[in-house]
């Protein structure tokens, strides 16, 4: 059994409470990992927007060093550095998805998927990724979630990507690891809508062509669009910015819808259907994470990507309700980091 600090969720729109929970020993596909770091992924409001049922612990995306392993786990050993991500390492047809660990608070129980808010964390094999020590393991937090989402999706899609016109909606950390991205396979051009002007300052470390603050100024059509907000609004915008096909000679543009949306969201899909437009979700960049980890990761050490320009709020761990407020008050230019 560990005892571990633990960022635990009651009550929507309060603080998070810092509190001492217990973590058993794993069971034989668990492992304990002690976190050097965690990144605040957005998502993560929808979570804290609502009451649970029961408490809730959070955060999906960090680094630490494996402290115990079950007993059926070959492939790590206490010592390894990992990152811990809710994309799964492992996947088949015949995975069970989403495996719960359970801990305790008070000698109630908590169930969780993931969580990295948290000194240790327990949980399944499947939400834990090898890391090279080579690669820092404060600022490479922001891989788990915001890396493999935004970059994934670009490596995935490569094909689509060089030598095209590329858009995209919200800059925040899946929306600045997009952009490094596109122009690392070969985009054209790369166009961001972003309504708040805070992001301007931290915008200067990428290639960005044009930074849109009123849509209203879009006099250009797209190849990609990449819809990082995921509401109605930008939804529409994607449409209407993402280029029309020429019947018989070329299809229209592609969108890929990559923001979580919080609700059903109305679509015009006779624009879709007339335009010959491509929407394709993107959960976790589609792209198996293996394959991912060890491309970034490859970039990271020839430093074709400097992992650090992605966190620019670092928070010590006692801080995190002052980072998941200074996130709802906008002034998160593009990811907080917390660190343990
Ligand atoms: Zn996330």
């Amino acid at each position: 059994m560990i005892e571990s600090i633990a960022a635990i969720h009651t009550t929507k729109n309060k603080n998070m409470l810092l509190d001492v929970i217990q973590i058993p020993d794993p069971d034989k596909n668990q492992m304990i990992v002690k976190n050097t770091s965690s990144a605040i992924c957005g998502s993560q409001f929808i979570n804290l927007s609502r009451t649970p049922k029961t408490p809730e612990l959070l955060g999906h995306e960090s680094v630490g060093i494996v402290v115990k392993i079950g007993k059926n786990i070959r492939n790590f050993k206490v010592g390894d550095e990992v990152y811990l991500s809710w994309v799964p390492s492992i996947s088949s047809k015949k995975t069970n998805y989403l495996e719960y660990s359970e801990v305790f608070w008070k000698k109630k129980s908590i169930k969780s998927v993931i969580y990295t808010w948290s000194e240790y964390s327990l949980v399944h094999k499947q939400f834990v990724h090898k890391k090279n020590k080579k690669i820092n393991n404060i600022y490479s937090s922001v891989l788990g979630c915001a890396g493999i989402t935004g970059f994934g999706i670009v490596q995935k899609y490569k094909k689509n990507i060089k030598g095209k016109k590329i858009c995209l909606i919200g800059f925040g950390g899946i929306g600045s690891f997009i952009v490094d991205a596109c122009v690392h396979f070969g985009a054209l051009s790369v166009d961001v809508i972003e309504k708040n002007n805070l992001k301007k300052k931290s915008i200067k470390e990428f290639k960005i062509n044009n930074y849109i603050s009123n849509k209203n100024n879009i006099n250009c059509k797209y190849d990609v669009v990449f819809d990082c907000v995921g509401n109605e609004d930008s939804l529409k915008i994607s449409s209407e910015i993402s280029k029309n096909c020429i019947p018989g000679n070329s299809e229209g543009g592609i969108i890929f819808l990559v923001g979580f949306p919080l609700k059903e969201i109305p679509f015009n899909f006779r624009n879709l259907l007339m335009q010959e437009k491509t929407i394709i979700g993107c959960r976790g960049g589609n792209i198996e994470s293996k394959i991912f980890f060890k491309y970034i990761e490859k970039l990271v050490i020839q430093k074709k990507i400097n992992l650090k320009k992605y966190c620019t709020n670092i928070y010590k761990f006692e801080k995190i309700n002052n980072a998941l407020n200074d996130f709802k008050k906008n002034k998160v230019a593009i990811r907080g980091i917390i660190q343990f």
